[in-house]
């Protein structure tokens, strides 16, 4: 099985616990992804498609990247561009984000069609997100999704996070008409129903699934934080309980880590249930540690 990963990774700059200094590190939803991806599943191929400059910080996500086995040979460079940052800060023991992004080199990865197309010809399984989408021009958001509907079309394995983020789109139209364009053209979505509800209206998760489900996702996995996790597949409509955890230390990239977890299991053949406990035991192990990226 071969997975592509297609989205942003930036520079994070997290408090050290001692103030006013800050760890290094990288994060990005679609690269945590592939991250936890090989963590779980070190015989599966996993490539990142972005873009990135061609600057010492660029070179050391690369190295990253490299040391634990992502394929980066797909990787574009742009010598006027360079990585996105965001800083963490905690504020009465909250955690606030400011993002420098506006002109990252990722804003291009859609820029290269040919190569676009080489990548995700070499892959069984594409995954992309919301934010993929957001942080692309129209004219670059329409050439990744044309390309990623030819695939699905051809039969690959299409999954997207609609990962709603307001911020990062010119208004919620837009974002939500582009979200479900995305939708059309995945064979599973995974969703969060917090986000969902909020943006869309949807009165509970099978309201959610329905809305998917008519989009023409073959698979949709609606997460929601403690709450049970409702699926359909094949026609078939349930819910799992996800472990109650009693000391939540960090949220971030629960639902990042969860979709790793389920995709790890797509080429086994078991049944939906024991996928979703699957990532939900991930994404358990996540949220009792800070950071985005956690050692399983
Ligand atoms: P979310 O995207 O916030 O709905 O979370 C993704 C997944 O992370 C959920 O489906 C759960 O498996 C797990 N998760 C998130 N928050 C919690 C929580 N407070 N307690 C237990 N599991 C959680």
């Amino acid at each position: 099985m071969r997975f592509l990963s297609i989205g942003e990774c930036m520079a994070e700059l997290a408090p050290s616990g001692d103030p006013g200094h800050f760890r290094m590190g990288f994060a990005g939803d679609t690269f945590n992804t592939v991250w936890y991806l090989r963590a779980l599943r070190p015989d599966i191929h996993g490539a990142y498609y972005t873009a990135i400059g061609m600057d010492t910080i660029s070179d050391k996500l690369l190295e990253e990247m490299d040391a634990i086995g992502i394929d980066t040979s797909w990787i574009s460079r742009r010598p006027d561009r360079t990585i996105g940052l965001y800083l963490i800060e905690l504020l009465n023991g909250e955690r606030s984000f400011s993002y420098w992004r506006n002109s990252s080199a990722a804003k291009c990865l859609a820029d290269e069609k040919a190569a676009l197309i080489k990548a995700v010809a070499a892959a069984d399984i594409i995954y992309f997100s919301g934010i993929t989408l957001a942080i692309l021009e129209p004219y670059a958001r329409d050439s990744l999704l044309d390309t990623i509907r030819e695939a699905h079309e051809f039969g690959k394995t299409v999954a997207f996070d609609p990962n709603l983020r307001p911020g990062l789109w010119p208004d919620t139209k837009t974002m939500k008409k582009t979200v479900m364009r995305g939708a059309e053209m995945s064979n599973i979505v995974l969703p969060s129903f917090e986000d969902e509800a909020f943006h869309f209206g949807d009165i509970d998760p099978a309201a959610t699934i329905e809305r998917y489900v008519s989009a023409g996702a073959d698979r949709v996995i609606v997460k929601n934080g403690p709450h049970p996790v409702a699926f359909f597949h094949q026609g078939n409509r349930d819910t799992v309980p996800v472990s109650q955890i009693a000391n939540v230390v960090d949220t971030t990239a629960a639902g990042d880590s969860f979709n790793a977890g389920y995709l790890a299991e797509l080429d086994r053949d078991i049944p939906q249930q024991e996928m979703i406990a699957a990532a939900s035991r991930v994404a358990a192990k996540v949220i009792q540690s800070h950071g985005a990226l956690v050692q399983l």
